[in-house]
């Protein structure tokens, strides 16, 4: 029996020599040492032993299989050695090639435009104000003065979402409620998503944005308007530009006014922008009318103000030379890139 378990132990150690892997090494261990492995099968002959064979019989079993698992031991450090070595000639890194590109964002090109407008006004004095996208159909047509009948109240230009209430088509709600939870002097801009009934093509979006401003004090006048705009004007489009007020007519203002700029392109010279004819639209604005400052509850006989409004959109590709106000909404990575 002894030569037996000479003969494992002799056989292991030839065997343990040309083991390269961990899997490998398992094998062997369940081969030799294992439940059913050669050593148990050898010593499932040890009740045949006589009483003296069988302790020193017992010790040299021990011993053998106390040799073969020194051998495991071993054997295992080497091949955590070797495995570890091919992993780092399979990871083999170049130090000298260039890292990737990281890419950072940036902000949306009406994010850039929004930014500049909030900064000219907030410089001004001005607070930014924000209301819920939707809203009631009195904030948004009848506290502003709005008659029953006008046309954007119809189905085809406005989405209700019940009787009472509808997607915002401009931002003026923010303003009635501002007026509404706040007494004079008020001075804010409302900038945020409006909503409208229109067919999506080049100029028109359902979806697009506006930014609208008020302004309510005592002796507030229109020579305050004109001022603000003039000089929102030159900051926005550059030192030299010009403004034009035409009378125009708005439910919620009076006198009501649009603005428009000399074409910050050519100058004033004309040019595709604007037509040929040196200036480009850009906002509607007036005096707030009584009505609207009544049914804010607030007194016309001692205050007074005015109220502005602009699309973001329209600035934006106006100053980006943008010609679709679909790309702006398109989420096109190769669009946004170049701003
Ligand atoms: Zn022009």
């Amino acid at each position: 029996m002894r030569d037996k378990l000479q003969a494992i132990l002799k056989s292991a150690e030839e065997e343990i020599k040309i083991v390269t892997s961990s899997e490998q090494l398992d094998e062997f261990r369940v081969k030799y040492l294992g439940k059913k492995g050669v050593l148990k099968e050898i010593l499932k002959g040890m009740g045949k032993l006589s009483n003296e064979e069988r302790p020193l019989i017992g010790k040299f079993a021990n011993e053998t299989r106390e040799n073969i698992e020194k051998h495991i031991e071993s054997m295992k450090e080497r091949i955590k050695s070797i495995e570890l070595e091919n992993q780092l000639l399979k990871e083999d890194i170049d130090v000298t090639l260039p890292s990737s590109e990281i890419n950072i964002g940036h902000k949306h090109p009406l994010n850039v435009i929004l930014d500049e407008i909030k900064d000219i006004f907030i410089g001004m004095g001005y607070k930014v104000a924000e209301g819920p996208e939707v809203d009631t159909v009195y904030n948004n047509f009848d506290a502003l003065n709005s008659p029953k009948d006008h046309p954007s109240r119809s189905l085809s230009d406005t989405f209700y979402i019940n009787e009472e209430l509808l997607l915002r088509t401009q931002t003026s709600p923010v303003q009635v409620r501002t007026m509404k939870a706040n007494n004079p002097p008020i001075k804010i801009i409302s900038p945020g998503r409006c909503f409208r009934y229109d067919e999506l093509d080049a100029t028109h979006s359902p979806m697009f944005h506006q930014i609208e401003g008020l302004v309510v004090d005592e002796d507030v006048t229109m020579a305050d308007l004109k001022g603000t705009l003039d000089l929102f004007a030159k900051r926005l489009f550059g030192e030299n530009t010009k403004t034009k007020f035409r009378p125009h007519y708005f439910p919620f203002t009076e006198p009501s006014a649009e603005v428009d700029v000399s074409c910050f392109k050519c100058g004033g010279e004309g040019c595709k922008f604007c037509s040929n004819t040196g200036w480009i639209e850009i906002l509607g604005c007036g005096m707030v009318h009584p009505n609207v400052l009544e049914e804010c509850d607030i007194d016309s006989k001692k205050y007074s103000g005015f109220a502005f409004g602009m699309g973001l959109d329209r600035i934006t590709m106006l100053k980006y030379e943008i010609d679709d106000i679909r790309l702006l909404f398109e989420n096109d990575i190769r669009f946004i890139k170049q701003f």
